[in-house]
């Protein structure tokens, strides 16, 4: 289970890896806001831990932007001002639950469990990567708001690229989860759909997310 923090106390903040870390939770750390957006739009976090008060970009600032580009991962906020104003402000601005500083290790654990479980059950059927969005269940696709019609086969492939989490999926992958073949067809059939699908998701937008990685496959992330 992957958790970020975004925490610009040092102290703080490799005090809170060290005991999620024997907790099981492999946790990534950021010390500012706008990395921290950055982590957290990778879309590969099961919870993300978001102080208010940090440099570049504030924690609520960062929630908002997260919410905007239909991200539903889990969000609990930290604050040294533990007012109830800035609760409201941290829940209004799409956070999942609130907990000022100072706080005991044991309820925020007992927080991350219950936002973890409540998730689970909601089972989320929306898959994001930047400003790209996918519901496996009502099939809509978006990229910057934008509505996408995909034919059924390329709706499988996007979905099979979003699956693999940033990972390289091979053309055989492909073939068997897309066409359901257990064989080879041996034709540029992939390729085909490749260019098909992102002639629809990448070509008009500045940042390529379908990348082709040479002898290998494909992986749906960011360019470097
Ligand atoms: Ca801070």
């Amino acid at each position: 289970m992957r958790l970020l923090i975004v925490e610009d106390e040092p102290k703080t903040a490799a005090l809170l890896a060290t005991r999620l870390g024997e907790e099981g939770f492999e946790v990534v750390k950021e010390e500012d806001g706008e990395s921290g957006l950055a982590q957290a739009l990778s879309g590969s976090f099961e919870i993300l831990l978001v102080d208010i008060m940090l440099p570049k970009l504030d924690g609520l600032s960062l929630v908002r932007s997260i919410r905007a580009k239909g991200l539903a991962t889990p969000v609990i906020m930290l604050s040294a001002r533990g007012e109830i104003e800035q609760r409201v402000e941290g829940l209004d601005a799409g956070a999942d639950d609130y907990l000022p500083k100072p706080f005991a290790m044991s309820e925020l654990l007992a927080r991350i469990r219950s936002l973890v479980r409540r998730n689970a059950q909601q089972k989320p059927s929306r898959f994001v990567l930047d400003d790209l969005s996918f519901d496996h269940l009502t099939r809509e696709v978006r990229r910057a708001g934008r509505r996408i019609e995909l034919s059924t086969r390329e709706s499988l492939l996007l979905e099979c690229l979003f699956r693999a989490e940033g990972q390289v999926v091979s053309r055989r992958d492909i073939i068997s989860k897309v066409w359901e073949y257990d064989f080879d067809p041996g034709t540029n059939l992939v390729e085909v759909y490749v260019r098909r699908l992102r002639e629809k998701v990448d070509r008009d937008f500045p940042n390529s997310l379908i990348q082709t990685i040479r002898g290998l496959g494909y992986a749906l992330r960011l360019g470097s």
